[in-house]
Formats: structure tokens, C-alpha cells, sequence
């Protein structure tokens, strides 16, 4: 479970995220949404540690910058940023010896596999196209098994192969109960899988609906989406 408690972070004069809380449950995928600049990349690096906060931030139950939320977590950033010197399979080993994995040869293999990157074990990270880097970025993440993972803008510069694989993928992680934060624009991207969604404007959480709330109000997300960020848009 994912939990953000009262979430307020300052850039200077900037309130980027102004008292946001909300909870992701085991086997739910949640997606933030909002215009640009409504704050959801500082609810990101607030929630994996990046960013100094006010609030609380619980992973499966530990505070965010714990290690025993570190071990149980994974991050997809908006910009993957691999090593220059470190070949693909090189830095699935450095995640593995990293969270002290044990046989974790044939799940780097399959994992390579499916992202279409077992051909490319061997290149470096300075010599991978910019959908490269994001897939690496997704193996790597996956590789320990986190409970809790947070992507941000995940399909950006993936080919349509990697966006349904990456789909799949995000079935089967609910399925095994994880708890998955999206934050994206593409809404239709996560159509067939959302659970929660939350719609964030000027820092705040403006709109709050599980696939239910919408099923049962004969709504769609995507109407409500815009009907909410129109400028004249008010908290529902
Ligand atoms: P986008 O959809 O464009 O990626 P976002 O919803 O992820 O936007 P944030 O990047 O979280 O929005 O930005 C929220 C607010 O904080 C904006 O007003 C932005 O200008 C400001 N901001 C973000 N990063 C910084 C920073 N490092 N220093 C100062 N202000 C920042």
C-alpha cells in the first residue's frame, strides 16, 4: 500500500503540492492527472525520496526514506538516466547485488527478453536510443519485485511492441497485488487497467474516482478530466 498524508512541498515561493493525501491499495494502479505544471512530478520525487517534503509518506507501511521502503519500492522516472559505462546486462546486475537478489539470472533473462533488449545486453548505456533507456529503466525496476512502484509518463518514446508489453505488464502487477502509481497525460494509455484516479490542479487534488465512482455515475474519465481543468473548473 502507497500512503500520503497531508503532502505540502515549497519550491521557494512556489507551493508545487499543497496538503495532498490519498492512498493507493495493494493491488490497485492509481493515475495522476493534470494539466502541466498542476504538480504530479513533485508528487513523485516526494514519494521516492528525492525531494525534502512536508507530510508523510508510508511505503507498505514504512516511511518513504527508510530502507525497508527502499527495498520494496521501484521508480520509473519521466527521463531514464542509465550509466554511460554499464552495459544493459550490467545494470540489471547492479540492481540485483544492489537489493542482494539471489538466482536472479534467468529473471534478468526473461525480463531482457520481454523488453525486447536481450539482443542489446551487451550495448552501454550512452549507446541506447532514448526508448532503450526507458525500457532498461522498466527492467530495472521490476527486476526485485517492489510492492509499490511509481511511473512516471511511462509510455513517452516506447514503441507500440513495449507500450502493450508494458500494459500487460501493469495487469500483472496488480494482479500479484502490488500497488502502481502512473502519473501521465495519456489517458487513454491506462484505459483498460486504472482502478483510482486522481486529478491534480495548482498542487492540489481537485477530482479523486475509482473506476467504480465513474462506472456507477455513467461518467468518462477523459470528459471528466477536461470538465474539471477548464479554467472556470472547481473541486467536485
Ligand atoms: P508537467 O505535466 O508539465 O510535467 P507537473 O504536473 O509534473 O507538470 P511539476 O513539475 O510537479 O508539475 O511542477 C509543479 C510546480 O512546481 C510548477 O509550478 C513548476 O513550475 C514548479 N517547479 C517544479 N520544479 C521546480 C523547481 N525545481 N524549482 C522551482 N519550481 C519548480
Amino acid at each position: 500500500m502507497l500512503q500520503i498524508n497531508y503532502l505540502t512541498k515549497e519550491y521557494g515561493k512556489v507551493l508545487a503540492n499543497d496538503n495532498i493525501s490519498f492512498t493507493v491499495n495493494d493491488g490497485e494502479i492509481a493515475v495522476l492527472a493534470g494539466p502541466n505544471g498542476a504538480g504530479k512530478s513533485t508528487v513523485i520525487k516526494c514519494i521516492s525520496g528525492l525531494l525534502r517534503f512536508k507530510g508523510q509518506i508510508f511505503i507498505d507501511g514504512h516511511p518513504n526514506k527508510t530502507v525497508e521502503a527502499k527495498r520494496v519500492f521501484g521508480y520509473i522516472p519521466e527521463i531514464p538516466a542509465p550509466f554511460d559505462v554499464l552495459t544493459v546486462e550490467e545494470h540489471m546486475e547492479f540492481v540485483a547485488r544492489a537489493y542482494s537478489l539471489s538466482n536472479y539470472k534467468e529473471r534478468i533473462e526473461a525480463l531482457l527478453k520481454r523488453m525486447e533488449l536481450w539482443d542489446k545486453k551487451d550495448k552501454l548505456g550512452k549507446e541506447l536510443s532514448k526508448g532503450m533507456q526507458q525500457k532498461l529503466s522498466v527492467c530495472c525496476a521490476l527486476l526485485p519485485q517492489p510492492k509499490v512502484l511509481l511511473f512516471d509518463e511511462p509510455f513517452v518514446g516506447l514503441d507500440p511492441h513495449a507500450i502493450k508489453e508494458l500494459k500487460n505488464i501493469f495487469i500483472e502487477l496488480k494482479q500479484a497485488g502490488c500497488s502502481v502509481l502512473v502519473s501521465t497525460h495519456m489517458l487513454d494509455s491506462v484505459e483498460e487497467f486504472w482502478d483510482r484516479c486522481l486529478i491534480l490542479m495548482n498542487g492540489r487534488v481537485v477530482a479523486e474516482r475509482t473506476r467504480a465512482d465513474i462506472e456507477r455515475n455513467g461518467e468518462d474519465l477523459e470528459d471528466l478530466f477536461f470538465k474539471i481543468t477548464e479554467p472556470q473548473g472547481s473541486r467536485l
